[in-house]
């Protein structure tokens, strides 16, 4: 709840409207997990709230953490014991979380580990919250980046992820400002247009992974709705709207988008616009076979874009022993169950 929706709800109930601040630090700065540990309240009001109320709190399901970098991998149930995967990271500029926004994808990218079983449901914008309280009570760290880059597309739940975006900025709360907000979409066109007119100060991040509709297509089905020109249209008024520089998401896959006529033609369609190319080397999913590009294609993907005066960069890979790329951890988990329930 926001602190308006909180006061509307104590008054309702005939509650003295001050709780509402000391109840929304509980839940938005100190992110506990029942009414119990509330201190400040009286023992009956903590009791009165729990009838009425609860916590939708993401308990740590598994936890892995990387020997090489130091990186956290979650795996979160849900209170209806369906579970979803964050990863923390730590850079020079501090810890930054990957939320997911969805169980499951229903996307069906096919180098995409989290859309394998399809979607099963939305995330309340509390449950998107909680990833990030349970992940700094839990390291005892503040976070102070967020990336909706987790399970799930984050336009296909976009109301939620909007109230998501209004609680975690909110400067009574955990105050993460929208500068250090990405978002990352396949491309869900309508959205992206009703996002650029809010004109929030995030980061849109777009999952293009090819120059043209005859590749994107045969790897991401969305493309068939909505195609590349069509795609980088919306994201031309996004950056006209919002004057943000968008992220373009490639990942290398030998053979498949790699090419130098790929770099070509993406290099003059992004040609003089607000953009940034973030080159990943396609993280292996075993459930397909797309391999990941060497080093020297990508360095001279790199050096072709750059040519048409577009900036590029190699994304680094974190947590590689963990398997820190969403969607993995938690099918191992539901395959590990289904042989215990065997
Ligand atoms: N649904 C959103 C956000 C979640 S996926 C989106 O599509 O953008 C986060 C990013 O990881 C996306 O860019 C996605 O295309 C990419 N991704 C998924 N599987 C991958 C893999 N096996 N290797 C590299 N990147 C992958």
């Amino acid at each position: 709840m926001t602190l308006p929706e909180l006061q509307q709800a104590l008054s309702a109930q005939g509650l003295p409207l001050f709780r509402a601040a000391q109840i929304f630090r509980w839940l938005h700065v100190a992110g506990v997990d029942s009414f119990d540990k509330m201190t400040n309240l009286s023992k009956q009001l903590r009791e009165t709230l729990a009838q009425s109320y609860y916590i939708p709190y993401a308990a740590i399901e598994r936890k892995l953490v990387s020997h090489s970098d130091e990186t956290v991998k979650y795996l979160f149930s849900l209170y209806d014991g369906e579970t979803v995967e964050s990863v923390v990271m730590k850079y020079k500029y501090g810890y930054t979380i990957c939320v997911s926004t969805q169980v499951g994808c229903k996307m069906g990218c096919k180098f995409c580990a989290s859309t394998l079983s399809g979607c099963v449901r939305n995330l309340a914008a509390s449950e998107i919250l909680s990833q990030i309280h349970c992940a700094q009570n839990d390291m005892g760290v503040r976070i102070s980046h967020v990336v909706l880059m987790g399970m799930g597309e984050p336009l296909d739940n976009y109301d939620n992820v909007m109230r998501f975006l209004e609680l975690v900025s909110d400067e009574k709360g955990l105050h993460i400002s929208a500068r250090n907000i990405s978002l990352s979409t396949c491309g869900i066109v309508p959205h992206i247009r009703l996002l650029a007119q809010k004109k929030l100060q995030i980061t849109l991040s777009v999952s293009l992974h090819a120059p043209n509709d005859a590749i994107r297509s045969t790897i991401m089905p969305v493309n068939r709705r909505w195609g590349v020109e069509e795609l980088l249209a919306a994201c031309k008024e996004y950056t006209a709207l919002t004057s943000r520089r968008i992220s373009y998401e490639y990942a290398m896959i030998e053979g498949v988008n790699d090419s130098d006529a790929c770099a070509r033609e993406l290099g003059s369609k992004l040609k003089g616009s607000l953009a940034h190319v973030n080159l990943i080397p396609v993280n292996k999913v075993k459930e397909n076979t797309f391999q990941k590009s060497g080093r020297e294609q990508m360095n001279r993907f790199i050096e072709i874009l750059k040519k048409y005066g577009v900036s590029a960069t190699v994304r680094r890979t974190l947590g590689s022993d963990i398997n820190a790329s969403c969607g993995q951890l938690r099918r191992s988990a539901a395959k590990a169950q289904k042989e215990v329930s065997k």
